[in-house]
């Protein structure tokens, strides 16, 4: 969630910490537009979630998400 120049996890409200403008800590931008086979067709919706806040969330999936080393940077 940005307000103005502040960017807040959604989750659990934590300001994420900048330096000089830039983000040193990486977060999760979620955006999604809804579509026909949904009941929020028409809709979009934005949200920004910290590392720790996903990870929970992941924790609590049935199947885990897939992972994997990027090689190429
Ligand atoms: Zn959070």
């Amino acid at each position: 969630m940005r307000k103005g120049t502040h960017i807040y996890c959604n989750c659990c409200g934590k300001e994420m910490m900048q330096k000089n403008g830039m983000l040193t800590e990486d977060i999760y931008h979620i955006k999604k537009d809804w579509g026909y086979f949904s009941e929020k067709d028409g809709f979009s919706q934005e949200a920004d979630v910290c590392e720790k806040c996903l990870s929970d969330w992941m924790d609590t999936f049935r199947y885990p998400p897939d992972s994997w080393e990027r090689t190429e940077l």
